[in-house]
């Protein structure tokens, strides 16, 4: 088995974005990505730290609003509209999940389509389903990456079995459009899916995004196939003086004899989500 080594990918397409982002800084461009957190939840406040860790390694500038978890939907509204009028912003992202008694997808659609950095907004995503303006389209990141990890890796995709694990509307469903517009036959699992293992392992390439801890063993597997593990699951571990661990939805020990590549959690698909993120930041700014 070869792992597919996101940190080390994700560390080429770093380097090459801290270059495009000096050279912005000469024609007087200071790229920045705005993020909206709200509430305390531990596993956000952990992404956005590391977002923001990223983007000042590559020296993206941060536009922060954090707001309590009881917040209104018209005041989050409000501080979006504000992200999306600030000339200094080029990209911006609500982070998700929000709490319960606000609705997504109505901040999601107000974020400006000009700084939709995640690809969330309901345009973006209809051009990603339709394959329009694919030039002006902001992909979500987390498939993006996992398609530019297996380019990386030259495991073809066109013409293979392709398994994908979950259809939420952030992973599982870009992604099997995304794979299906590669030219993958693409089967798309989920929670009502009878006979999971049965289809999971006719997958040349397997991906999963279930949000299930470590639930993928050698039996969902094809002999020699590819596996992306996109979960990321915090898991009680005593040994640990964080008391935790990080684990995805794939039993990495139990796989790694089968299959041909694997990702490892973490290292794989995260590291590829935030490289995807804060191209897209620069990318915007360029086209100031
Ligand atoms: P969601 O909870 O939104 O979606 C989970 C999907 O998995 C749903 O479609 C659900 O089915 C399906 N599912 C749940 N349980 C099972 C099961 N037992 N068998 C088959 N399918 C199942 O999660 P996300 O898509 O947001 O995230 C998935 C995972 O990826 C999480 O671990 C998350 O932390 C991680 N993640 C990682 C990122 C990265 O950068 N690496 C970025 C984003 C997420 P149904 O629709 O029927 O409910």
């Amino acid at each position: 088995m070869e792992l597919l080594d996101g940190t080390k990918v994700a560390n080429e397409i770093l380097d090459d974005l801290k270059n495009q982002v000096e050279n912005l800084k000469k024609k007087g461009v200071e790229a920045c990505l705005g993020i909206i957190l709200v509430g305390n939840r531990k596993d956000s406040e952990s992404y956005v730290r590391m977002k923001k860790k990223r983007c000042q390694e590559v020296g993206i500038i941060n536009c922060d609003v954090r707001l309590p978890e009881n917040v209104t939907e018209e005041e989050l509204l409000r501080h979006v509209e504000r992200m999306n009028q600030n000339p200094f912003v080029h990209g911006m992202l609500v982070q998700l999940p929000l709490p319960p008694h606000i609705n997504p997808e109505r901040i999601i659609s107000k974020v400006s389509i000009e700084k939709d950095v995640d690809g969330f907004h309901p345009v973006n995503f209809g051009n990603l389903a339709l394959q329009r303006h694919p030039e002006k389209t902001m992909f979500p990141c987390t498939p993006e990456g996992v398609i530019y990890l297996l380019d990386k890796y030259q495991i073809p995709i066109e013409g293979k079995d392709v398994v994908v694990v979950g259809k939420s509307n952030i992973v599982g469903l870009p992604m099997s459009l995304m794979l299906m517009h590669r030219g993958a036959t693409v089967t798309v699992c989920h929670s009502q899916t009878e006979n999971l293992k049965q289809k999971t392992s006719k997958g040349d390439i397997l991906i999963v995004a279930c949000g299930q801890s470590e639930m993928i063993t050698s039996e969902y597997v094809k002999e020699g196939g590819v596996v992306v593990d996109v979960g990321i699951n915090s898991v009680k571990d005593e040994t640990r003086k964080s008391g935790y661990r990080i684990v995805g939805d794939v039993n990495f020990e139990f796989v790694e004899e089968k299959c041909s590549y694997l990702t490892p959690v973490p290292g794989g698909v995260g590291p590829m989500t935030i490289a995807m993120l804060l191209s897209h930041t620069v990318k915007l700014a360029s086209s100031e």
